[in-house]
């Protein structure tokens, strides 16, 4: 006989968006699913205020945060696999989106691998949650035509043509930059981006903690040391948020000029 109580979960996983950091932020399917699970597997970055809503659960932490002791990705999927044939209503809740630099990839992979069933509930990405605190929006129809997720992972080169980026007209949005800043302001400077592109970095976005740092491009990787920028943090660039930009500087007293200015003073300085 069919439990009335909940849905049958027959080898099925939910991979489920956390959002970024704010409780409100999360979608009430994502509540839900929580309220259900027998076993949630959660990220660092999945805030942890979240879990209120499973008690029920048994939680497994497997933390992945960059540079730190983190759970192998491998050992991960093989939890996710051994927990839904076990008979377990499984959620996997990943910070953010599950499907922005997630590497929910990898996990379909190895449910599927399994024959295992699997949903997505999308969750808001941390890239909207930074625009949404800096009070823009990402396209702004006369400054962008649309907007580009991207991790600085690939500043170093390969697979990210830094060229085009830097001419196409979008708004860039950095996850995982905070590390590699120096190397993502030189290729979109060799790229051809101006020097005086505005740049906002928007640490722990949607948290109590959050905090702005505006610069430019020329700026950036100087201005984010002074400031210790730290992770988690997106690095907003394009034309779109310039009046923003403007506005914070202002409030911090410096104008157009001097932004210009600070950047190609900075730019020489760094050559020199
Ligand atoms: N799936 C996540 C991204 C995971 S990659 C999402 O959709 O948001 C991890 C990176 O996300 C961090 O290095 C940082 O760049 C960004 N990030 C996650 N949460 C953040 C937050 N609250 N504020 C700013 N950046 C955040």
């Amino acid at each position: 006989m069919k439990p009335t109580h909940r849905p049958t979960v027959n080898e099925k996983v939910f991979l489920v968006g956390a959002g970024p950091g704010d409780p409100e932020l999360l979608t009430l399917k994502a509540a839900r699913l929580l309220s259900e699970a027998d076993v949630v597997l959660i990220d660092d970055l999945a805030g942890k205020a979240l879990l209120s809503l499973c008690p029920q659960a048994r939680v497994i932490h497997v933390g992945k945060r960059g540079g730190c002791q983190s759970t192998p990705q491998a050992f991960i999927e093989k939890l996710l696999v051994h927990e839904a044939r076990a008979g377990n209503f499984v959620v996997r809740l990943k910070g953010g989106d599950p499907g922005v630099f997630g590497r929910v990839g990898e996990e379909i992979a190895a449910l599927e691998a399994a024959n295992i069933d699997y949903e997505i509930v999308p969750g808001i990405s941390a890239g909207l949650a930074a625009a949404a605190h800096m009070g823009v929006s990402l396209t702004h129809r006369e400054h962008a035509h649309g907007v580009a997720f991207l991790t600085a992972h690939g500043a170093e080169g390969e697979k990210t043509d830094w060229r085009a980026l830097a001419n196409a007209a979008l708004t860039l949005v950095v996850y995982m930059g905070v590390p590699r800043a120096i190397d993502l302001q030189s290729s979109l400077l060799e790229g051809g981006m101006k020097l005086d592109t505005p740049v906002v970095a928007v640490e722990n976005a949607s948290q109590a903690a959050a905090r702005a740092i505006t610069t430019t491009l020329g700026s950036m990787h100087e201005d984010f040391l002074r400031e210790k920028l730290q992770s988690p943090a997106v690095i907003v660039i394009g034309e779109a948020i310039r009046q923003r930009a403007l506005k914070l500087a202002r409030s911090h007293g410096c104008d157009t000029n001097e932004m210009r200015a600070m950047s190609h003073r900075r730019v020489a300085n760094a050559a020199s």
